[in-house]
């Protein structure tokens, strides 16, 4: 456990000395939350509050984040919280593929040490990073196998604060978690990597 906590810790100094690491002019938010559970909310980058605060989902859309969490019985420390991208885009425009792409590397190590079981994507960047063609209108809420971890997508909290329709699937999705992770441990472990297609020979 202790571990964990120090690989982690190595992987944000790692980050932070980064000057490849695109959007530099701002705070790295590296992520929190507790690293021993199995569930972890990722979402697309940190916004103004964020920023400030060096602490990932603290303004509206983490407020309201927070008011899920604690609807389905959990307290936000239950669970792990971070982002694709761990540095605010300016003017909060959104994330640039490359940027994206930049960031992965991080993500991948970060997801790998906190190995949870279900990963929680608010929102289509998050979503499309873990699952290129889901839709985030048609996808709120179920679950999907990637290797040995399962992805939720969910609308963004964001989202939800400028639409009650949203809002409403949001919070009908998100009551659904708990059995959703059960959901999980029941679908079938999908290998990890899919073995190369073996070459058809023409003869
Ligand atoms: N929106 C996000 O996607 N992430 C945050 O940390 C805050 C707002």
């Amino acid at each position: 456990m202790e571990n964990k906590k120090e690989k982690l810790k190595e992987l944000e100094v790692e980050m932070e000395v980064d000057v490849s690491l695109p959007l530099r002019e701002s705070n790295l938010v590296f992520g929190e939350g507790n690293i021993d559970l199995e569930v972890m909310f990722i979402g697309e980058g940190p916004g103004f509050y964020e920023d400030k605060a060096r602490r990932p989902f603290v303004g509206r859309a983490g407020q309201l984040l927070d008011k899920l969490i604690a609807g389905i019985g959990w307290k936000r420390e239950d669970v792990y919280i971070t982002n694709i991208i761990k540095r605010r885009p300016p003017g909060n425009r959104d994330p640039l593929p490359e940027e994206i792409e930049s960031y992965k590397p991080y993500l991948a190590r970060q997801i790998e040490i906190i190995d949870p079981k279900i990963i929680v994507a608010l929102g289509r960047f998050a979503m499309n990073y873990f699952l290129p063609t889901a839709k985030i209108s048609r996808d709120n809420g179920k679950i999907f196998r990637l290797g040995k971890r399962c992805i939720m997508p969910l609308f963004h909290p964001a989202a939800a604060l400028r639409s009650t329709q949203v809002l409403e699937e949001l919070r009908k999705a998100f009551s659904k978690l708990p059995e959703k992770i059960k959901e999980c441990e029941s679908l079938p472990a999908e290998p990890e990597e899919k073995e190369p297609e073996v070459q058809k020979s023409l003869f």
